[in-house]
């Protein structure tokens, strides 16, 4: 038995379960020639792991649609042939001869003019780690493949693991890198799956299956506890669930403060079913739609109307205002069909309304998207990165062009649909009063301000302990945007993760803020804390 104490959770509750270890295997290749009498049985592997792969991919095909693709290219002639002409004519050992051949042809799609048909260099390669972890004989971890109640322990996870979770199975998440606003523990919160990150060291105290406890509400872990220490765990989590079930029965009463004011409980939510997962917490609707979560767990760009049919849905499910933010891909989110260039600061790089303003096509899909979309309930749109004037204009331009089309289209939308913009980097604290003219309301996007403003990476252990959203500076930064956003008559929100602690809620309900926007797991806290506040 081994207890650990970390500083700072992510995602509170407390779980008792074995570990899944999450490890990428080493897939480096085994390089070498063969000889000739040993060329069958290289050629019979390789088929055998195809079939090995074709099959898992069949079953996996069934939860998600990428995988279908997947199996398509795992069974594809000119992928087979390659390989065994390698290992017959060439004499190249199957590890070889499938590295090599998976080069060759995503590099065939890299090279494609077609959009759509360059995305998929990244498909091949993925089913070329699935075909190379099958010729080792080594397993390939996979969240959407988990069939029983696990902690999940691993270095990291990205959001495109993170998506696949199950939550049924997922009782808890321990990882050694990540912060607390990082994308994993967003996540994690909205499925209100405890979570500790940053815990360093952890790995190589585990091995799969070995018994964990962990408490996220006071940050400790227990390896393999004894008996005692089980069962007290144990029964944490039971008065942990009543003190839930204490906050469930305050999901009927309005958020209104002692001295009456009303303030707005809202949800961050990812796709539809977190919307699902929000609404019985009596919400007064969502304040930040994540659309890139849509763009994530698709195969390709999403179309226009792949994209209305889902901003639809969600319009017609939350009956008061649904914030659906512009992609804000880039930084920690990757897509799987898109190559982005490697770049050595992604957090200021490429990233969000940048993308979005470059890749004007792609843009102008989701704007008419979102705009179909609004003539099914109260829909905002909301910008995010923005840190000039120019870019804000440029952005609402577009919105107009699309406006103009859909007219031309006999397209319904909502003629009074209100277009916004995060407040999440220094540039748009600083000039809060001149947005302000221009946005019709402002969300205030505290993971990523705090950590602009004090120059401290969201996702970086080693600097945890500076990342402080409750640091001088970020309050002082808040208290102006509020302040700016209220001279022009514009509601002024929160959706970072800030918006959500209860250490953060008073001094915001101080300061004015009218929205707070958050990961459903917070929601029913939240209510209690504007509940118990005096004024
Ligand atoms: C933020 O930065 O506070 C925010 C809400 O956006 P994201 O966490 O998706 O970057
Ligand atoms: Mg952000």
């Amino acid at each position: 038995m081994e207890k650990i104490q970390v500083a700072k959770t992510a995602s509170r509750g407390i779980a008792v379960a074995p570990v899944y270890y999450f490890q990428e295997p080493d897939l480096t290749p085994e390089m070498g020639q063969i000889p000739a009498d040993e060329a069958d049985a290289q050629a019979a592997r390789f088929e055998s792991a195809q079939d090995t792969v074709i099959e898992e991919l069949s079953t996996l095909a069934e939860k998600h649609e990428i995988f279908a693709a997947h199996q398509e290219i795992a069974g594809d002639f000119m992928l087979r042939e390659g390989v065994l002409t390698k290992i017959k004519s060439e004499l190249k050992n199957a590890q070889q001869a499938l590295e090599e051949t998976i080069q060759e042809i995503s590099a065939i799609f890299a090279g494609m003019d077609d959009e759509y048909m360059k995305e998929r260099a990244a498909d091949v390669k993925d089913v070329g780690k699935r075909l190379m972890a099958a010729l080792k004989g080594v397993r390939l971890p996979d969240l959407g493949n988990m069939d029983q109640e696990s902690i999940v322990a691993a270095r990291d996870l990205y959001p495109s693991d993170t998506v696949k979770m199950n939550p049924e199975f997922v009782k808890g998440i321990l990882t050694e890198e990540g912060g607390v606003t990082s994308h994993v523990s967003i996540m994690a919160k909205s499925m209100g799956i405890p979570t500790l990150v940053g815990v360093q060291g952890i790995l190589a105290k585990l091995q799969d299956g070995v018994m964990v406890c962990m408490d996220a509400e006071k940050g400790s872990i227990v390896i393999d506890p004894d008996e005692d220490t089980r069962t007290q765990y144990l029964r944490k989590k039971e008065a942990y669930e009543k003190e839930r079930e204490m906050l469930v029965q305050l999901r009927s009463c309005p958020a209104v403060t002692r001295a009456g004011k009303r303030i707005s409980l809202c949800a961050n939510v990812g796709n539809l079913e977190d919307i699902h997962h929000a609404l019985p917490m009596n919400i007064d609707g969502v304040g930040l739609f994540r659309s890139e979560f849509l763009y994530m767990e698709n195969s390709h760009f999403p179309t226009e109307e792949e994209q209305f049919q889902v901003y639809r849905q969600a319009a017609e499910l939350v009956p008061q205002e649904l914030t659906i933010r512009t992609l804000d891909i880039g930084g920690d989110k990757e897509l799987p069909y898109f190559e982005f260039e490697k770049e050595e600061n992604p957090f200021l790089g490429w990233r969000a309304i940048r993308i979005s303003l470059e890749m004007k096509k792609m843009f102008k899909e989701q704007l008419r998207a979102i705009l179909r979309a609004s003539a099914f309930g109260h829909v905002r749109i909301m910008f995010p990165m923005i840190i000039s004037m120019e870019e804000l204009q440029e952005a609402k331009a577009l919105v107009e062009e699309c406006r103009k089309e859909l007219c031309a289209e006999g397209i319904a939308f909502d003629e009074k649909i209100e277009v916004g913009m995060m407040i999440e980097t220094p540039a748009s604290v600083l000039l809060a009063e001149e947005f302000a003219k221009e946005a019709d309301f402002f969300s205030i996007g505290t993971n990523d301000l705090t950590q602009y403003l004090l120059a401290v990476d969201r996702g970086n252990k080693k600097v945890a302990d500076r990342y402080d959203f409750m640091h001088p500076a970020v309050l002082k930064a808040i208290g102006h945007v509020i302040n700016a956003g209220h001279k022009e008559q514009i509601k002024v929100g929160m959706c970072g993760e800030m918006a959500g602690s209860p250490a953060a809620v008073p001094i915001l309900l101080d300061m004015g803020l009218d929205e707070f926007s958050m990961s459903g797991g917070s929601i029913d806290y939240v209510r209690k804390l504007v509940l118990e506040f005096e004024n």
